[in-house]
């Protein structure tokens, strides 16, 4: 079973949002398991401390070495599960990272807090630092929760066939295409008429083209790093949506 292991301050963070709907229902069915583990059980000094004050000064404490390598190891010394550790200053995740992450067996995570982690149990633990996005969080409990959520969707039973995620954001390189539902019309704003229209071929088209004018409006980089840029796509312009500056 598909299982994340959590190392953390704070266990009783968890399983926080991923307690509800889709995760807390695969959850609660058994296709995954989630262990949150209290950094703390690991510290040995009767004041179970498991920071000190940075060496060579600056505002702040770390997270110590020893402590966390000894968390690290009661959980799996031998096992060859992906080893994380939350942080700003990691790789940021994509869709394709998340989908080797959910082919897997699951990742142990290690959330940081404070100024963050020595930097020798990061290297001696061969731990990945993993960013979710170019801001600082003041720990790494929800950035751990935002991947696992994202892991956790793609795993077989998770998601219904209504809730595919073939044809979302990302699955081809390129931002969703915008989606309507009724009523028909809203404070005089209709549905774009070519998805009542009923013809199936031409609503596939319009949101491929939806979905490519929004990547290139919107993500510069995910578009020139898009699988179709790989080999020369004939004929093809600049394209602005309608919606590329609606938010
Ligand atoms: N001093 C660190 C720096 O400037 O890079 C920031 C430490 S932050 C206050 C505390 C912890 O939050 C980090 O160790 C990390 O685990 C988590 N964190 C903060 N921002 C994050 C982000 N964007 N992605 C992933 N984890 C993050």
């Amino acid at each position: 079973m598909w299982r994340a292991t959590v190392l953390t301050l704070f266990p009783e963070m968890f399983p926080g949002p991923l307690g509800v709907s889709l995760a807390g229902r695969g959850l609660a069915a058994g296709v995954w398991a989630l262990e949150a583990r209290d950094i703390r059980d690991s510290a040995t000094d009767r004041h179970r401390s498991v920071d000190d004050t940075p060496a060579g000064g600056g505002p702040g404490m770390v997270l110590r070495a020893d402590v966390l390598a000894a968390a690290i190891d009661a959980v799996d010394a031998q096992s060859d599960r992906p080893r994380l550790v939350m942080s700003p200053r990691g790789r940021p995740l994509t869709q394709a990272r998340v989908a080797e992450l959910a082919a897997g067996p699951g990742p142990l995570i290690v959330c940081g807090r404070f100024e963050g982690i020595d930097q020798r149990v990061i290297d001696a633990r061969q731990l990945e630092e993993v960013s979710i996005g170019d801001y600082v969080l003041s720990g790494g409990e929800i950035a751990a929760m935002a991947l696992i959520d994202a892991c956790v969707r793609l795993l077989p039973g998770v998601m219904g066939k209504l809730e595919s995620s073939t044809d979302e954001s990302f699955s081809a390189g390129l931002l969703e295409y915008p989606q309507y539902t009724r009523p028909q019309l809203f404070e005089g704003r209709p549905i774009p008429e070519i998805l009542v229209s009923g013809d199936h071929a031409k609503v596939a088209a319009w949101r491929q083209s939806e979905a490519e004018a929004l990547t290139q409006a919107r993500r510069p980089d995910l578009w020139a790093a898009r699988p179709a840029a790989k080999g020369p796509a004939k004929g093809e312009s600049r394209k602005t949506p309608k919606n590329a500056t609606d938010g």
